[in-house]
């Protein structure tokens, strides 16, 4: 049983659905396997859209008629972090709703010694991070495709918060492990957290069950 105060936030329409349900597919390719990423983060990023602050705008149409609309103000101070590898695509997506984003790159890579089962606290090590400063008008957004112990998702907001503090911390996935929900929740209660599924758990190697395998592997090869 999740937190309830954890701000979880599924895709549970049919397509996002049907698009995991492709990717999970062991038989799928990978120029599928990264599209359908994509797709995903594209739809991810409406979802993030909807809940952001707009101002009202009016625009004459060809007809000399005035219309009224909005303006998505708050999506101009987005900042995307891609973890690599399996992220790309995933921000890909992203980046077809929120076009003016700035982008952070962090390679961030499990130390398998770290404590297995049960704990699943696995050490992180970051040989690479570049990323921009926060301010306080950003949303930030971490895509972390899979969320397993949710070790990456914390040590990369670890490093993230030194270069400052966003509006909104949201990390982006899309299938999430309960018992890294709730690692990402204790460290960061106040961040949200997309994915379209939340699967059993892991196995003994750290991986999701039933999830889609090494996410990296299947986007690079
Ligand atoms: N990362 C992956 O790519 N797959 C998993 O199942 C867990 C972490």
């Amino acid at each position: 049983m999740l937190s309830s105060q954890m701000k979880l936030h599924r895709l549970d329409d049919h397509y996002s659905r049907e698009l995991l349900t492709n990717i999970r597919d062991r038989e799928t390719g990978r120029e599928e396997f990264r599209w359908g990423l994509k797709r995903l983060g594209m739809l991810t990023g409406i979802r993030i859209a909807a809940t952001m602050g707009y101002s009202d705008v009016e625009v004459e149409t060809p007809l000399g008629v005035k219309a009224r609309g909005i303006s998505l103000t708050e999506a101009r101070s987005v900042v995307i972090i891609n973890i690599l590898r399996a992220a790309t695509p995933l921000v890909e997506g992203l980046l077809e709703v929120f076009t003016d984003a700035r982008i952070g790159i962090v390679n961030a890579k499990r130390v398998e010694t770290g404590n297995l089962f049960p704990e699943f606290d696995f050490k992180i090590d970051v040989p690479y991070f570049n990323a921009p400063k926060l301010t306080r008008s950003d949303t930030l957004i971490v895509a972390d495709p899979m969320i397993a112990s949710g070790s990456t998702s914390v040590a990369v907001l670890d490093m993230l918060l030194k270069n400052g503090r966003p509006k909104r911390i949201i990390i982006a996935s899309v299938i999430a492990a309960p018992i890294g929900l709730e690692r990402v929740h204790a460290h960061y209660p106040d961040a949200d957290i997309y994915t379209v599924a939340v699967d059993e758990g892991l196995n003994e190697h750290g991986y999701i069950v039933p999830g889609l395998g090494d996410a990296g592997d299947r986007v690079s090869g």
